[in-house]
C-alpha cells in the first residue's frame, strides 16, 4: 500500500511512521508513506497557504491553491483505485469497520487540516471523504492521519508479527479485548486469575470470551446490543 500526506508538518508525520510496527511495515516495503507540504506550491513571497475566511469571523482558511497542486501531484503518485481522504472534526466515523475497508485499496491521500480547516471547495473537487477520529477538536489533521495510518496498517497482511493478534484485538469480532497479565504471578499481592496459570486451555478460551463479553456489557452496551450473541454467550455473561 501506498499512502500520500499532504500537509503543512511533512516532517512532524515522516518521523511519526518511522517506529513500532508503522516503522517495520516501511522498512520491509508493505508500505510506503509520504508526506509533502502544499508550501511547496506556494507562488507568493511569503509562502501563504490561508486566508482570511469569507463572511469574518476569526481564525484562517487554508487557501485551494496551493493545496490542490500538492494533492494533485500526491495523487499522481498513487496507483490506480486509490481513495482521497480529509481528515474532518465534522467526518465519518473512524472505526475498526472503515479501517478494514480502507486496508483493502492500493493506495491512500490523506489531507490534514490546519487552522479553520480547508476551503469547502477542494473537498468538494479533490477529496472522495472525510473521516473523524473522535468528537473532539485537534489543532491539526497530522495526528489523525496517523491514528488512521496505523489502524488501516496494522491490518495489512503480514504487518503483526502474530496474526492472531490482530484477529483477537478489540472490536473485531465486535466486544472489547479481555484482559492481559504477564510475570510475575503475584505482583504487590495480587494474583494472576488462576486459571490462566492452569494449562487447561479450553477453560483459559472460556474465561477471555467471558471477561471480554462482561467488560464489553460493563463499558460499551452499545456494541452488545449489535451483537447476536450465541446462547453460549448469553449464559457466559449472566454466569
Ligand atoms: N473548524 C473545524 C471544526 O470545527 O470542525 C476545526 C478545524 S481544526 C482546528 C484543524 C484541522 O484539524 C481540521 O481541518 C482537521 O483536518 C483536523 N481535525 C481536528 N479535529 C479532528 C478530528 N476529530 N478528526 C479528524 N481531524 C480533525
Amino acid at each position: 500500500m501506498r499512502i500520500e500526506v499532504v500537509t503543512l508538518f511533512p516532517e512532524f508525520v515522516a518521523e511519526a511512521v518511522r517506529v513500532g510496527v508503522l516503522g517495520r511495515a516501511i522498512e520491509r516495503g508493505t508500505v510506503a508513506v509520504n508526506a509533502t507540504t502544499p508550501r511547496e506550491f506556494a507562488t507568493d513571497v511569503h509562502k501563504s497557504v490561508d486566508d482570511r475566511p469569507y463572511g469574518g469571523g476569526p481564525g484562517m482558511v487554508m487557501t485551494i491553491e496551493p493545496a490542490r497542486t500538492s494533492i494533485r501531484a500526491a495523487k499522481a503518485r498513487l496507483p490506480a483505485g486509490s481513495r482521497s481522504v480529509y481528515l474532518a472534526a465534522d467526518g465519518a466515523p473512524l472505526t475498526h469497520a472503515k479501517a478494514q475497508e480502507l486496508a483493502k485499496l492500493p493506495g491512500l491521500l490523506l489531507l490534514a487540516g490546519r487552522y479553520e480547516g480547508v476551503d469547502e471547495r477542494l473537498i468538494q473537487s479533490e477529496i472522495d471523504e472525510s473521516v473523524s477520529i473522535g468528537d473532539y477538536v485537534l489543532s491539526g489533521g497530522e495526528l489523525p492521519a496517523l491514528v488512521l495510518i496505523d489502524a488501516v496498517v496494522r491490518l495489512l497482511p503480514g504487518v503483526l508479527g502474530d496474526e492472531a493478534s490482530a484477529i483477537e484485538d478489540s472490536f473485531v469480532a465486535g466486544l472489547l479485548d479481555w484482559p492481559h497479565y504477564t510475570r510475575p504471578e503475584v505482583f504487590e499481592g495480587q494474583a494472576v486469575p488462576a486459571v490462566l496459570v492452569g494449562g487447561n486451555h479450553a477453560a483459559i478460551r472460556r474465561w477471555r470470551e467471558q471477561q471480554a463479553l462482561g467488560r464489553t456489557w460493563l463499558r460499551r452496551p452499545d456494541l452488545i446490543e449489535k451483537l447476536a450473541l450465541t446462547a453460549e454467550q448469553q449464559r457466559l455473561l449472566k454466569e
